[in-house]
């Protein structure tokens, strides 16, 4: 397939507008990181229009080399001690009903940035007692006292990608295993949490390979699976094997809720907390976003 050229499906909406401006602005105020920006997500502009943005905690380096994504591989930074608080702070100033928080990978710490999170996660639940708390988590290398640690402070929803499909899980996350991020959901699953994983399209991998990866997932309990094309970010990341169209994504979505996960939200440009509020509405109870953005009137 010839994949030199975007299909008009793929077509995102440029950064702009005051909700875009207002959200710029208080990230630089905060100094804090997005994974919207470090991983050059499709949906930036759209999402932060909406007054929302992923929050990434941890630092903007990462100690992994996934070969599909676009954060900076490296010596991570100095733990940022006053990095919860404003965290809390942020999600208050875009006065969100949903937040996501994610983090890059922090393989050198001895507990994977475990403790940062329950840090993180207490400190925005302090500061936004109304507000459903996600977490978009690395796998602590299947280390469940590490995991426990993070859902001992309570997220709503616990997110961790298996990313692709098992055949493809080396050349995609060449540090992750297949095995061992499904183990890790499993867990949380078995402690009675929401469990939310996702997946691209586009890497290689083969119908019945999806088939397999929906049926794994709905037999370990998951509840919320986003499905999305991958993209290239540079000529160094795994080439796109295809450009999955709309009416094959509107097929896993039903395939994948015909076979038991709860929500399926499947579309080129889904990706993990595109719409998340959206998507876990039936799990969180939490509203929309509120239309009344105070950032975007501040
Ligand atoms: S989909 Fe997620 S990562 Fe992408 S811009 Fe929206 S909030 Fe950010």
């Amino acid at each position: 397939m010839d994949t030199s050229r975007k299909p008009p499906w793929l077509r995102a909406k440029l950064p702009s507008g005051d909700g875009y401006t207002a959200v710029n602005k208080m990230l630089g105020e905060q100094d804090l990181h997005t994974v919207c920006r470090s991983a050059q997500c499709p949906n930036l502009g759209e999402c932060w229009s909406r007054g929302t943005a992923t929050l990434m905690i941890l630092g903007n380096i990462c100690t992994r080399s996934c070969n599909f994504c676009a954060i900076q591989t490296g010596r991570p930074t100095e733990i940022d001690l006053g990095e919860p608080a404003r965290v809390a702070e942020a999600v208050a100033r875009m006065n969100l009903r949903h937040c996501v928080l994610t983090s890059v990978a922090r393989d050198e710490l001895t507990d994977g940035g475990a403790s940062v999170w329950a840090a993180t996660v207490r400190a925005v639940r302090y500061r936004n007692p109304h507000t459903a708390i996600e977490v978009l988590v690395p796998d602590f290398k299947g280390r469940m006292n590490d995991v426990d640690t993070v859902l001992d402070a309570r997220p709503d929803i616990f997110n961790h990608n298996v990313e692709t499909v098992e055949r493809l899980q080396k050349p995609v996350r060449v540090q992750a295993r297949y095995d061992r991020s499904r183990s890790v959901l499993r867990h949380a699953k078995g402690r009675g949490f929401t469990v939310k994983t996702g997946i691209m399209l586009g890497l290689g991998e083969k119908i019945e390979e999806v088939e397999q990866t929906l049926r794994d997932l709905a037999g370990d309990g998951i509840d919320i699976l986003t499905i999305g094309q991958y993209l290239q970010p540079s000529p160094k990341h795994l080439p796109v094997d295809r450009w999955v169209t709309p009416e094959e994504f509107n097929h896993w979505k039903h395939f994948g809720l015909g076979i038991g996960l709860g929500v399926v939200e499947s579309a080129p440009l889904v990706r993990s907390s595109y719409h998340a509020d959206e998507q876990s509405l039936k799990y969180t109870g939490a509203g929309h976003l509120n239309s009344e953005n105070r950032l975007a009137s501040a």
